[in-house]
């Protein structure tokens, strides 16, 4: 540790801690904009957040897990989910039902955590409209339409005329684009990585998430 540039041991000392409530943080960006990848790095480099783990209707794909990526559930089960008011958001995408079960959010919130979600704009919307102050929304675009469809052909997980739905799908999203925080271009992984990596760091420290800092100022000025 004597080799570490000051400042780096600097960051593996524990800082001050003052309460502070979770952040929501949405990705939101048509498939194959690297939205996932994105997700996965974030989940595997930060303690502090965890994934909201959606409902779908969809086909489960070959790399996905049951219970990991989504709960994957017929359409009879998710609208009893719904109608029993088990879903904070939900909505129609690419003609299957996706919706977030609203206790592991409420959960997670109240035990001080973050929360990623990967869902529309339909359900950034829904979220907007019920937790104005929690929820930061980050919108992710493809550099060119010849990419974003150069990787949904690449993941090869999905049917051709599956990926021919998402790509005309994608402009329809693509123009939802104002409703969100932050719009990131995702021409590089390092580079998009950095920029979510700064959006949740900063949405961690506003003055209207740190319930604690009232306190901590008392016991500063007595
Ligand atoms: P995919 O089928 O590629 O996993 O997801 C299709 C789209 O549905 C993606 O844009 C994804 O973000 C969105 N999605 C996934 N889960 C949810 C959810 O719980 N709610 C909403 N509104 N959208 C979701």
């Amino acid at each position: 540790s004597a080799d570490l540039p000051q400042s780096l041991q600097q960051a593996g000392r524990s800082r001050t801690e003052i309460g502070r409530r979770g952040v929501m943080l949405v990705l939101s960006s048509p498939s194959g904009a690297g939205k996932g990848t994105l997700s996965r790095l974030l989940l595997d480099t930060d303690r502090q957040i965890v994934l909201s783990v959606s409902v779908t209707t969809r086909e489960r794909r070959q790399s996905e897990v049951n219970g990991v990526h989504y709960h994957f559930i017929s359409v009879p089960e998710f609208e009893s989910l719904r109608d029993r008011n088990g879903l904070l958001e939900w909505a129609e995408v690419h003609g299957n039902y996706y919706g977030t079960p609203l206790a592991p959010v409420e959960r997670a919130i109240a035990a001080g955590r973050d929360v990623l979600f990967d869902i529309d704009w339909q359900g950034a919307v829904q979220l907007i409209d019920r937790m104005p102050d929690d929820v930061a929304t980050i919108f992710i675009l493809p550099p060119t339409m010849a990419e974003l469809r150069l990787r949904l052909q690449r993941r090869a997980e999905d049917a051709p005329e599956v990926i021919e739905k998402r790509l005309k799908n994608s402009s329809r999203e693509m123009a939802e684009w104002k409703r969100f925080d932050y719009v990131i271009v995702n021409d590089d992984l390092d580079g998009a990585f950095a920029d979510v990596s700064a959006i949740l760091r900063a949405e961690r420290l506003k003055r209207a998430r740190r319930t604690g800092i009232g306190r901590f100022i008392e016991g500063l000025t007595g």
